[in-house]
């Protein structure tokens, strides 16, 4: 990780001094990173006495409910639920954040009222390509786990916090670690020397972390488990490329009775078999089938889902969509374009 500018942190408390309304937006679909973020930077400025809301594209998943349900009521809010009141909440304010994601574009249908606030814009990030010209004050890495962490060492950064994590609201603390386990997929991947510091100082502040292992990771609906074993057996697909795929219909999700987020990390099981070098799950949503991908060291997930998918991401974490009827005709014509994208993209030496 960089160093983070000591002017850029003052200017950030400046911003922050100087706001009476300040919200707070992430992805869509915001998964445990956005969340995560998002409700702990509510709980820092809560503290120090601002008035902040969260406003999503759309609503938070219920398995980070024991995230959200920390938040205060009517201040968790969605652009999809309350397109009025999202419009009202960013021409109210003279300070929006925007974590997790970087370029409006990401925030789907909540882009254009987005982009149109005059209010100041901070991006905290830790996404490839940001598009610094939207925001007023910039804080983008890569060389971090999650946004979540990258927040922390900010917050930690701040006359507030002053270095101390122990000075960290509770409610905070326990989202930050949320953020970064669910983004490094529980210490698996992207985790660097920086991550461990900040899960070591959140535990010594008292972060309860078998509470979070047991949300994350053990109240799954018995559909997601059960859907799962049918998808490897016999959904999943791996070509001659080492490129293994998924793809899943709304009918079948229905027939598991699966909702938003029930999927969650599926994209990366099949890269635990040695010849996978690139996992794809293309999930059928309303108008539009929904692309995740993961690779392993070497083979760029990022350049695959820019090239092929209509999207982006980290180097070996990206997701996309292929949209209907321009890419593919329907569901049934997502595994031939699969097959032919990947095997382009794995025999171009320029993509590995
Ligand atoms: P996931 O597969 O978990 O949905 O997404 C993996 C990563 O790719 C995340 O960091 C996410 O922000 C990014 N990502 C997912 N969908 C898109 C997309 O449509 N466009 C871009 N630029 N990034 C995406
Ligand atoms: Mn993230």
């Amino acid at each position: 990780m960089n160093t983070i500018s000591p002017s850029d942190i003052a200017r950030l408390e400046r911003l922050v001094q100087d706001a009476r309304k300040i919200a707070l937006t992430a992805h869509m679909r915001p998964d445990g990173d956005a969340v995560g973020s998002c409700t702990a930077l509510y709980h820092c400025l809560t503290d120090m006495g601002k008035d902040a809301v969260i406003v999503f594209p759309d609503p938070s998943p219920d398995y980070l409910g024991f995230i959200t349900g920390t938040i205060d009521k009517g201040r968790l809010t969605d652009f999809e639920s309350d397109p009025q009141g999202t419009a009202e909440a960013f021409s109210g304010c003279d300070l929006i954040f925007s974590l997790d994601y970087n370029a409006f574009h990401r925030c789907g249908k909540m882009e254009q009222t987005l982009a149109e606030s005059t209010a100041k814009k901070v991006l905290i990030d830790h996404h490839l390509n940001p598009d610094r010209d939207l925001f007023d004050l910039v804080f983008s890495e890569t060389g971090t786990s999650s946004t979540a962490e990258y927040l922390y060492h900010i917050l930690l950064m701040t006359h507030r916090y002053g270095g101390d994590a122990k000075k960290l609201p509770a409610a905070a603390a326990a989202a930050l670690l949320t953020g970064m386990t669910t983004d490094t997929n529980n210490f698996a991947n992207s985790v660097f020397p920086s991550t461990l510091r900040m899960a070591s100082s959140l535990l010594e502040a008292g972060v309860d972390r078998d509470s979070i292992i047991g949300h994350l990771y053990h109240e799954y609906r018995e559909g997601r488990i059960r859907l799962m074993g049918e998808l490897l057996s016999r959904n999943m697909k791996i070509t001659r490329d080492g490129v293994a795929y998924i793809v899943l219909d709304r009918q079948t999700m229905e027939k598991y009775g699966l909702k938003e987020g029930d999927t969650e990390g599926f994209v990366n099981i099949p890269l635990s078999i040695g010849r996978v070098r690139m996992s794809c799950l293309f999930k059928e949503d309303e108008d539009r089938i929904r692309v995740s991908l993961r690779s392993k060291k070497g083979v760029s997930a990022n350049r695959c889902a820019a090239l092929y998918f209509n999207g982006g991401g980290h180097e070996l974490a990206a997701g996309g969509k292929l949209a209907v009827p321009e890419d593919v005709k329907s569901i049934r014509d997502v595994a031939g374009y699969a097959e032919r994208v990947t095997h382009d993209f794995m025999n171009n030496r320029e993509n590995m």
